[in-house]
């Protein structure tokens, strides 16, 4: 996208779906291209991070009807257990047999 807002640009003219020929200022396509891009940029920003859950806590969650952990610091996950009860007590587990707390 970024490159054909780019090839538009340079001619500060974008055709419509039914064919007007709409004639952007000069540098109005620009600003578009790079509010448009920015966004994009910006949707792809964040990604999941360990350092987001405290180092003592499990990333716990649930899907569908199973319940999940993840150690923080090596990333292990407990596979799927029918609580979060469960969930947390295979982190304790984990914790206690894998990095000796
Ligand atoms: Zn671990």
């Amino acid at each position: 996208m970024r490159d054909e807002l780019g090839v538009m640009s340079a001619s500060n003219v974008v055709r419509s779906p039914t064919g007007e020929v709409v004639r952007f200022p000069e540098g109005g396509l620009d600003n578009l291209a790079a509010a448009v891009a920015s966004r994009i940029d910006y949707a792809f920003a964040f990604r999941w991070a360990p350092q987001w859950v405290g180092r003592e806590q499990p990333h716990v969650w649930s899907e569908a009807d199973d319940w999940y952990a993840r150690c923080t610091p090596c990333l292990a996950e407990s596979g799927p257990v029918p609580s979060e009860q469960d969930a947390r007590a295979w982190h304790d587990a984990h914790t206690a047999a894998s990095h000796g707390r």
